[in-house]
């Protein structure tokens, strides 16, 4: 029997889940489809952290985004009670036209977030854990930067969700989708559904669903460090309260990022990929999940240079993707392929933060509400030709 809802999602990674919550909390009859179980460590949502920043470098227009999900991360942790996303403070790093320094200056003008500025001095006073700060390095101290519990938060969204009446397929592959005049039919693990709309939130895996949008899946391993315990680095020094959020410029086209050990696990670390060259498109389900030595050399040899207290071996390494899009911007809303079909993905290795920003906005474009603030940066029609 074909069973019909207003809204089916496809995915519930960060994204999906936070759009099936959204919906479900506007009463909206929705169904949510799972190839895996939920808070699964095989797509772009594992790892025990990601980092919030709420200036944000990366695009002008991600403030307010930043800001409804810190705002929706509160009212999630009320209602899953558990803490999702901890406030910790961050410093970012570079030279003073830096694209760290700058940029973060920048978005936190446009937007007047409060922020300060720290010389050489007083940053080295502040971070002593840091090695090779040049002679004209700067930093800010952004009060609003923090860590997210990503596998809690899909969790906690999902749960909410299901609470508030939405339906849930895990372990359901949706096969395929296809857009008429009276809704969508979609095949999921065997079975024929229909729906007015369809959110797609595959991860890596939705370039075939939307093939009209150049999305390239990339593998993007995540990196976990010790403190050295023959060398000058201690458990202490590393810990999150001394050593919170950090992005650091070391030249224009490396940014080292990370956190210090949250509850006394490790020293999380990667460098930055969006300003440096593309690594190749890989296919999500023959993902290579194996640790390569090759791979982590790059940050290893950065690590031992600037942050000289940690062993620069990593202690833990995870495969993980992310899902670049043409202009490193996520890909938010009405896809080409149908007016029936969203599109919530391109996510480019920075989307963690603004997933339920990003669930909230396509609910309002379900339910057909203003958006309140500018989108069109994330809209797919921007590559329209
Ligand atoms: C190393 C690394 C570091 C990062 N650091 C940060 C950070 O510090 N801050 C930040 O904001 N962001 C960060 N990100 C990015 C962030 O993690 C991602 O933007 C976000 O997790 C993407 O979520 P998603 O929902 O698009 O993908 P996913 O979480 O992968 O969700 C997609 C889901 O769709 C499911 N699916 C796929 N196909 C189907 C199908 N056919 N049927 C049913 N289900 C299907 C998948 O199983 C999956 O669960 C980082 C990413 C990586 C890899």
């Amino acid at each position: 029997m074909t069973t019909h809802t207003r809204v089916a999602v496809v995915g519930l990674g960060a994204l999906g889940a936070a759009a099936l919550w959204r919906l479900a909390a506007r009463g909206v009859d929705v169904v949510g489809f799972e190839q895996f179980g939920i808070g699964h460590a095989l797509g772009s949502s594992h790892g025990q952290t990601r980092l919030f920043r709420e200036a944000c470098l990366e695009h002008p227009g991600l403030a307010p985004m930043a800001a409804e999900s810190r705002t929706l991360f509160r009212q999630l942790e009320q209602a899953s009670g558990k803490e999702l996303l901890r406030i910790t403070g961050g410093y970012l790093i570079g030279s003073p036209e830096s694209d760290v320094v700058a940029g973060t200056a920048r978005a936190a003008d446009a937007y007047g977030l409060p922020y300060e500025r720290l010389d050489r001095a007083a940053l080295a006073a502040r971070l002593p854990q840091q090695a090779e700060l040049p002679p004209d390095a700067c930093g800010i101290h952004d009060p609003g930067c923090g860590v997210i519990d990503p596998e809690a938060t899909v969790v906690a969204a999902v749960a909410e969700a299901a609470r508030l009446g939405a339906a849930v397929h895990t372990h359901t592959t949706v096969e395929t989708l296809e857009p008429g005049a009276d809704g969508v039919r979609i095949t999921a693990g065997g079975r024929v559904h229909t729906a007015d709309a369809v959110i797609v939130a595959a991860g890596a895996w939705l370039p075939p669903f939307i093939p009209e949008l150049e999305l390239t899946p990339v593998r993007t391993p995540l990196h976990w460090f010790a403190p050295d315990r023959d060398g000058a680095g201690s458990a202490t020094d590393f810990a999150v309260d001394r050593f919170p959020v950090i992005v650091r410029q070391t030249d224009p086209e490396t940014v080292l990022w990370g956190h210090g050990a949250v509850d006394g696990g490790l020293v999380k670390l990667g460098i930055g990929d969006i300003w440096g060259e593309r690594p190749p498109r890989i296919d999500p389900s023959a993902l290579d999940r194996g640790v390569n030595t090759a791979e982590w050399r790059r940050l290893s040899a950065l690590v031992e240079r600037v942050l000289p207290g940690l062993d620069p071996v990593p202690a833990r390494v995870e495969p993980c993707m992310i899902t670049l899009s043409p202009d490193d911007q996520f890909v938010i809303g009405t896809s080409p392929a149908s007016p029936r079909i969203l599109v919530a993905g391109g996510d480019s290795g920075h989307a963690f933060k603004h997933c339920l920003a990003i669930g909230e906005s396509l609910a309002r474009d379900v339910a057909g509400e203003a958006q309140p603030y500018d989108l069109d940066f994330v809209r797919p029609g921007r590559f329209a030709v």
